[in-house]
């Protein structure tokens, strides 16, 4: 009604809701509702009934109005709609066509141990998917949550996989989610898709079979403690991965489970099962509670499969409990406690400017209860070296630096063998000594879990391949769709459907001749990001803005000679912002965000420098720069080697003008040099990662 009030009569779009949902209808497939038991969370076979056939409850509801349901969105016609309507089938082979920096390294979830077993000699005709599931409160005021099962496309480039995710499932209500009635219907298809793959239809008609291996879980441990059938993190036993037993010491006015630094023997996929069968006869089960339906999907290691999650371990659980450590005023007795330096703490972050590659400013360390998981990994990466130095007592700060190496190493994109044994004994080591320095009760599964991460890196990759940022901001898009409407779940799942074939009709049915409408889309729904006002110069390189033709001066003459292959020009043409890799990059002086600094760059050859000019010389774009010389690391431990890579101390802001070709930019980088509230000089390295915020 209001659409037709509102559209011009002339108007060609829809009039009613009906008619624009029409479309998205025609390609999503068979939504399936199923209801369950509000009692025993068994599904039931419809909608109204009156009493529960598996626990004999009376129950007299229409289950749907209560909001006792699920649904299942089928994985097959979304995934057929994607190939046939998209060019996903193309990008999929991205596995045989990436470039390696080394042939040896770990560099995606390609040369982990588990995929390589299980993917890694199939043919593109071969998929595999990550998924997870998690609680998203729906409304604020009650327990009313819903669960996604989300799905990401391994094969597809890493900076799409998180663009692309697929939705398999939806679980409503005010309790977690029963997984045996909840994943039958998912654990079925994928071993459908397993075995015998989804049709679609090539452009030129041609039918083709593409098969899915549904490879790894990537959850926070609340969820996989259910998933794997074993007790909660804080019962005996509680460890996805090992038999450590853990045990319950007293903290505060409680008690808690912790874990000592004790090495114990590696669950397995067979121990698992046998345990499993221990339950029913009453034998030790090793935390085991029940058999995990996941169990019945195919080539599914119940141990392996499961990744330690960077997110919720790293960012949200080991780093954050750190900063409260550190921070809260209960533990003002403690010999890390530097609560009382925290505006000094907070001077020294709210003075970074950071590159535009990190999405959000530093906020202060005293709003850090709403700080995002990004601003965490923000603070882990790259800004608590830096405000912590000369802050937290020395063997503190040299543990703390151990995880900060460890973590940086495991999220790298290029692993060697020996940086992941290093990583691996520095988290060894930091466990270790946690229990000293921070004492027992401190030991939370968390920080055990941290003994685990490299095995993570070696089956699935670095840690952003299996992370669960992209399943984050899928939630978050989920509850966006909610948006404060107290309305059916229905709602959400019809919204939800809208958004997802978005791109898809736009391909098939925005013509590529209108470039406006075209940009105009792909813009919205963020596949490219366009630059405006620019001057592609080489791959990889974009200038941008207004540039001005000049003479080169004495200084950038002698900077240049030697370095161009070309004969200098009298003049040339100068530019002050260009698009690098991806990243920006301003010249010093046209910076003038208060909060934002994109003008020190990181060069191959350890070169480091702050930005003065782009300048082009017979069609090749040169920076040219105030190099800073760098020194050393921060150094974490007096028996190895470790140090950190990512920041760096300058020993001397050099005056001398320098001049590199472009395509040697590495980083965007954040040059630290206010002597006021710093005693040395420091460069950070930002390295982006494919997670998103
Ligand atoms: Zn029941
Ligand atoms: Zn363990």
């Amino acid at each position: 009604m209001l659409l037709q009030i509102v559209l011009p009569a002339s108007s060609l779009l829809p009039k009613t809701r009906f008619l624009f949902e029409k479309p998205f209808r025609a390609c999503t497939g068979i939504i399936d509702f199923c209801y369950y038991c509000p009692v025993c969370f068994v599904k039931v076979e419809t909608r109204h009934i009156n009493e529960c056939l598996n626990c004999n409850e009376t129950v007299n509801l229409d289950l749907y109005k209560s909001g006792n349901f699920f649904i299942t969105l089928p994985l097959t016609a979304q995934l057929r709609d994607m190939f046939e309507n998209s060019n996903i089938s193309q990008l999929i082979s991205h596995r045989f066509q990436r470039s390696k920096t080394n042939t040896r390294n770990i560099e995606d979830i390609y040369d982990g141990s588990v995929y390589n077993e299980a993917v890694g000699s199939k043919d593109a005709s071969h998929i595999s998917l990550t998924w997870n599931t998690d609680g998203v409160p729906v409304f604020q005021s009650s327990n009313y949550s819903m669960w996604p099962i989300q799905c990401v496309i391994n094969e597809l480039p890493p900076h799409l996989r998180r663009k692309h995710v697929l939705i398999a499932g939806l679980w409503f209500g005010v309790n977690k989610p029963n997984f045996n009635s909840f994943l039958k219907p998912f654990i079925d298809e994928c071993n459908s898709l397993k075995s015998m793959g989804f049709t679609w239809f090539t452009n030129t008609k041609k039918t083709c079979t593409t098969f899915v291996t549904t490879l790894v879980c990537a959850v926070d441990s609340v969820a996989r403690c259910m998933l794997q059938g074993i007790k909660q993190f804080n019962g005996e036993y509680g460890c996805s991965w090992c038999l450590h037993p853990g045990q319950q010491v007293e903290k505060g006015s409680g008690t808690v489970r912790v874990y000592d630094s004790k090495v114990y023997d590696k669950r397995t996929h067979s121990g698992l099962i046998s345990h499993a069968q221990d339950t029913l006869t009453g034998g030790s089960c090793f935390g085991v509670l029940y058999a995990s339906p996941l169990l019945l999907l195919k080539h599914f290691d119940i141990v392996c499969g499961f990744s330690v999650d960077y997110l919720h371990c790293v960012l949200l659980g080991v780093t954050r409990a750190l900063g409260c450590l550190w921070l809260e005023s209960e533990h003002h007795n403690e010999p890390y406690y530097i609560g009382r330096q925290i505006t000094a703490i907070d001077e020294r972050l709210m003075s970074i400017r950071p590159p535009a590659s990190i999405t959000r400013a530093p906020r202060s360390i005293k709003l850090r209860r709403y700080w995002k998981a990004s601003e965490w990994r923000n603070w882990l990466h790259i800004y608590s070296v830096i405000c912590l130095q000369g802050i937290l007592k020395p063997a503190y700060f040299k543990h703390f630096l151990l995880l900060v190496c460890a973590v940086e190493i495991l999220r790298g994109f290029s692993i060697s063998v020996d940086d992941l044994n290093a990583a691996e004994q520095m988290l060894h080591l930091f466990v270790y000594e946690f229990a000293s320095l921070y004492g027992l009760p401190n030991m939370s599964y968390n920080v055990h879990q941290l003994s685990h991460l490299s095995d993570t890196v070696r089956q699935w990759g670095p840690l952003w391949t299996t992370s669960t940022f992209p399943f984050e901001s899928g939630n978050g898009l989920l509850m966006k769709l909610f948006h404060g409407t107290r309305g059916l779940p229905l709602q959400v799942s019809r919204k939800f459907i809208i958004f997802r074939n978005l791109p898809i009709l736009a391909y098939k049915y925005i013509s590529r001749d209108s470039d406006e409408i075209y940009k105009f889309f792909t813009n919205l729904l963020e596949i490219y990001s366009p630059v405006q006002k620019a001057l592609r110069v080489a791959e990889d390189v974009v200038l941008l803005g207004q540039y001005v033709y000049r003479p080169l001066t004495f200084e950038e003459r002698t900077a240049l000679d030697g370095i161009c292959t070309s004969t200098l020009t009298r003049s040339v043409y100068s530019y002050s912002r260009a698009v690098v890799k991806g990243y920006l990059i301003n010249a010093e002086k046209s910076c003038n965000q208060r909060r934002r600094n994109n003008s020190c760059i990181w060069l191959k050859n350890q070169v480091c420098g702050t930005v003065e000019n782009l300048v082009v010389i017979d069609d090749h774009p040169y920076v040219l720069f105030r190099q800073l010389v760098i020194g050393r690391e921060f150094i974490c431990h007096k028996q190895a080697a470790i140090v950190t890579r990512s920041i760096r101390i300058v020993t001397r802001v050099s005056g001398e003008l320098m001049a590199s070709h472009v395509k040697n930019f590495e980083n965007p980088c954040i040059f630290i040099n206010n002597k006021r509230i710093f005693s040395k000089p420091l460069v950070a390295v930002i390295c982006a990662r494919e997670e998103g915020d």
